[in-house]
């Protein structure tokens, strides 16, 4: 196997102006309303996302039931708990899902050019267990949908699944010692356990534009793609019916990134009216490599998901020497360039202030180099000023696309720059108004993200009602942040999970955080049933200590406080102060969070948990 090389990154830069460009750049984005300046789906614009694209209307009557376990969403997440829950024995297991099929957002998102940004080999779950491999290191986004579908068939999901489903209340009924979970279909099902697996990336939101419900055109959000409007399909992405149209897109995230080269195709003229760039990298997208498969040991998966968490500036937990980077792309570029310096001076030991300083400083170097890429690039040199992300590398999602900065190079393809009002003006019936001028339009695409922000976590998971014990509602006990017994369970809650980012770890692979989520709550139902357990909830003690562990290793969160405005940082403060999206993780990270629940199962007392028959 080749080594992962260093890369070379600018040393002319001037880190204090940098510093001060940086500050500058956040400040012209700030809004005091922070992520209120976002429409809500379940308010103003409910109509936008009533409808699935993807699938006919499922037609059924209300069901009455009894189950043994019901998960609330069918992505990763969901799907994740389920197959580890069947493993331990739970037959009855129920999934109920807003979509159509399985998938989540690999079910929602099938715009144009949707691809994992993150090497499939490591993102997409259980490879090994379903003797698969993706096709090539960025997977198609159907690809990725078609393992969801595999998952679901390999553990028997689908036996029972409730698809189009909305889930509206959750309340528990100690009479019955059950949840009884209300769907917006009527549905009474009274479930034992719940599953909370609604993921991160659920609901779309949008922004709160004056005058958004005045245009008289076609609009919708990236993750409900109206190839009936565009032409194409998700298999053959020709948008054919644009080429007479003129489309805006809003929004130059993740998202907005993979779209643009093919609305810059297809469009008979494309706007992209961008707030903040994001930095674009290449890609390097390749085939699978049939021979490095045929290498592979068994557990290499894991292996590989631990190696990346180690080089990738989340999981980061100091210098190894000698570690291989085996993932070796841009989201590991940064650490592997500070390893290789390190190596050259010796392997010295070095303090966490020492190694802070050169991971500073290679951050600039990495976005200087990003900057001088867009200038190869973008032949308009107003343009491609206007592409460079002035902010640091984990400050917003890193992307990398070899077909975005060239799009700007078309005449069809004009760059609107919104920073100075802080995102599009105004709409109008005709189109978007930015600056003082107005552009017509016939279509405009929302590719605005998600509602990510923990603004409250009712928005989140756009569920009404969530009561426990004596009818506490759950976003009561949460409303000053998250009380939980290790990221998963709530004093006062009784036999219901949580998934996604909590007061858990994080992982720079978020299906490695699934797993690990979807294993010890696997454990904890299994073990109850086997005890012939009712009701499992931590208790009061239990869930203090926790938040206090959570408290004492938290991170700083400065750097998020020098952070230009998104959804990392809870649109940099305004209203709602700073909040990472990543919840409140356990501090001494996610190896070791995992080391704390391996030895709290293998001592087998559920210390924490009160157990009631
Ligand atoms: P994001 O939240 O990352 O981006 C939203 C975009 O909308 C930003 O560019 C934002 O600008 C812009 N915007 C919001 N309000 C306005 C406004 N009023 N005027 C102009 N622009 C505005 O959403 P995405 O859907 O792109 O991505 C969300 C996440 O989903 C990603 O970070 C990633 O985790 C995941 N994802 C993963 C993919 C993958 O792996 N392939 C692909 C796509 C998404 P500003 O930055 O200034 O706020």
């Amino acid at each position: 196997m080749t080594r992962c090389e260093p890369t070379q990154t600018p040393d002319d830069i001037d880190i204090p102006a940098l510093r001060e460009k940086y500050r500058q750049e956040r400040d012209k984005r700030l809004r005091k309303e922070g992520s209120r300046q976002f429409l809500h789906t379940e308010d103003e614009l409910a109509d936008f996302f009533e409808t699935d694209p993807h699938s006919p209307p499922v037609v059924r009557d209300p069901i009455s039931q009894d189950a043994d376990v019901v998960i609330l969403g069918g992505g990763f997440a969901g799907l994740i708990a389920g197959a580890r829950l069947k493993q331990a024995g739970v037959e009855d297991v129920r999934i109920v899902e807003m979509g159509g099929d399985f998938g989540g957002v690999w079910y929602w998102n099938r715009y144009p050019g949707i691809q994992c940004d993150n090497e499939s080999y490591t993102y997409i779950p259980l490879l090994e267990e379903l003797g698969t491999m993706p096709s090539k290191k960025f997977a198609d986004g159907a690809e990725i949908h078609a393992h969801c579908q595999r998952i679901g068939k390999h553990f028997g999901l689908y036996e029972g699944a409730l698809f189009g489903t909305r889930v509206q209340s959750l309340r528990w009924d100690e009479s019955i010692a059950r949840w009884r979970v209300a769907t917006h279909r009527g549905d009474d099902i009274r479930a034992r356990f719940l599953v909370m697996a609604l993921g991160l990336w659920s609901k779309p939101k949008l922004p709160g534009i004056p005058g958004i419900r005045d245009f008289e055109g076609r609009m919708f959000h990236s993750s409900r793609w109206d190839y009936a409007y565009t032409g194409g399909s998700p298999e053959d992405p020709r948008l054919d019916k644009l080429a007479n149209q003129h489309v805006a897109l809003i929004g130059t995230g993740a998202s907005g990134i993979q779209l643009v080269p093919y609305l810059g195709r297809y469009a008979g003229h494309l706007y992209v009216f961008q707030r903040t760039p994001s930095s674009v990298d290449v890609r390097g997208n390749k085939p699978t490599d049939p021979e490095w498969v045929k290498g592979l040991e068994p557990g290499w998966q894991k292996e590989r998901q631990a190696n990346f968490h180690a080089w990738s500036p989340l999981g980061f937990a100091g210098l190894v020497p000698g570690r291989a980077d085996l993932v070796c792309d841009f989201w590991t570029e940064m650490i592997r360039n500070v390893a290789a310096k390190v190596e050259r001076m010796g392997n010295p030991q070095l303090t966490p202030e020492q190694l802070g300083a050169m991971l500073e400083e290679e951050d600039y170097r990495v976005m200087e180099r990003l900057r001088r890429r867009v200038d190869g690039i973008v032949k308009d040199p107003k343009t491609a000023e206007t592409l460079k992300p002035y902010y640091r590398f984990m400050c917003k999602r890193p992307c990398s696309n070899d077909d975005y900065l060239p799009t700007f190079n078309r005449p069809n393809v004009t760059l609107v720059d919104v920073s100075a009002s802080r995102g599009v003006e105004r709409m109008t019936a005709k189109g978007l108004v930015a600056e003082g001028v107005e552009y017509p339009v016939d279509c405009v695409v929302f590719a605005s993200g998600f509602e990510i922000s923990p603004r409250d976590q009712r928005a989140g998971w756009g569920i009404e009602v969530i009561e426990g014990r004596n009818r506490v509602s759950l976003y009561d006990h949460w409303a000053h942040g998250y009380k939980t017994f290790h990221g998963m369970t709530s004093h006062g809650f009784p036999n219901q999970f949580f998934t996604g980012f909590t007061q858990g770890a994080v992982s720079a692979n978020t299906t490695s955080m699934y797993e690990q989520q979807a294993e010890h709550i696997a454990y904890i139902v299994g073990e109850a049933r086997r005890r012939g357990v009712r009701i499992v909830e931590p208790t009061q003690e239990a869930e203090d200590r926790w938040v206090q562990t959570i408290r004492d290793t938290a991170i700083p969160s400065d750097f998020l406080e020098q952070c230009t405005p998104g959804y990392y940082n809870n649109e940099g403060g305004g209203d709602g102060g700073i909040r990472s999206a990543l919840g409140e993780p356990y501090g001494p990270g996610f190896y070791a969070f995992d080391k704390l629940l391996q030895e709290w199962r293998d001592d087998g007392r559920l210390e924490g948990l009160v157990l009631r028959r």
